[in-house]
């Protein structure tokens, strides 16, 4: 497996994060993933505009032009010949002696590596998925997408240890997004999912869900908050992400939405969604 740090080649078993790495120590940093279609990187654009904003709000240098790091993208590409996957991106504010406060000298550290897809999600996208709701227990910056996932992952293992695809997180009642996904609901032919607010991560999934696939179908879209309740008495319901892509919701917390089956207007926003994959990567 290959890996890229500040832009040179490693192997993955290679030994490159140093003791004092902010990341390694405090969570200090930002990623991205990044799916490969057909050898091709989707919607990079809009990963690479994302982690600029993640990086402005943790006040983190910028140090690499989007070309350089589209370049490390295809190098990874290219060297790895993977052509169905997705490459993992972080940067970290670098390394430092252990202080909580920003280091006064510092140059950010950036590592990369590649994978191939995972094929478990195929009979998923068909048959659909349950989910378990959860208290969202993360912090008030989850729209910054920061290497801190302690929330997300103790949600993820207990939707894991109760047969579930995903947690789907709740706060003051309100469902928020799922552990690594947004949610998104269809009622009386509109289109639900939580406003992209401080309280979720805006995926670039739920950006060209809203942005161009409902637009394209005709489908009207409102983002405002639900509770668990709302959802459950939903016409449909599905979560998005990356890797998730559009993933139907059949179950939540035990109750079937709808009759239990994956509804019309889910089937046709996964066939929008996969079109807009084509065009871009085929
Ligand atoms: N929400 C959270 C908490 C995530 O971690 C992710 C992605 O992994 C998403 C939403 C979906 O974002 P995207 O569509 O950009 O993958």
């Amino acid at each position: 497996p290959l890996g890229l740090v500040d832009g040179r080649l490693v192997d993955l078993t290679e030994n490159v994060v140093p003791m004092e790495d902010r990341g390694h120590q405090f969570g200090d940093g930002v990623y991205e993933v990044t799916k490969i279609y057909n050898g091709q990187c989707f919607a990079l654009p809009y990963h690479m505009e994302r982690l600029y904003r993640s990086l402005r709000e943790l006040k983190i240098p910028v140090t690499y032009t989007y070309e350089e790091l589209a370049g490390f993208h295809a190098v990874l590409l290219q060297e790895s010949g993977i052509k169905e996957g997705a490459v993992y991106l972080q940067i970290t504010r670098g390394v430092a002696p252990r202080t909580h406060s920003f280091p006064a000298t510092t140059v950010p550290r950036l590592t990369m590596s590649v994978r191939p897809a995972d094929t478990a999600n195929r009979q998923m996208w068909q048959d659909g998925v349950k989910v378990i709701c959860l208290p969202d227990e993360r912090w008030l910056r989850c729209d910054i997408k920061s290497l801190n996932l302690l929330g997300n992952i103790l949600g993820k293992q207990r939707a894991k240890e109760t047969n579930c695809f995903e947690g789907v997180l709740v706060r003051d009642g309100m469902i928020t997004e799922g552990t690594s996904s947004n949610f998104f609901l269809v009622r009386d032919g509109v289109l639900w999912t939580h406003p992209a607010t401080n309280l979720i991560l805006k995926g670039v999934t739920r950006t060209l869900l809203l942005e161009k696939v409902a637009p394209d179908l005709g489908l009207p879209v409102i983002e405002k908050p639900f509770t668990v309740e709302f959802a459950q008495g939903a016409d449909e319901a599905f979560l998005s992400g990356t890797t998730t892509e559009v993933m139907p919701v059949v179950k939540i917390d035990g109750k079937a939405v709808n009759d239990g089956t994956v509804g019309p207007i889910t089937r046709q926003l996964q066939a929008a969604y996969k079109n807009l994959i084509e065009r871009e990567c085929f």
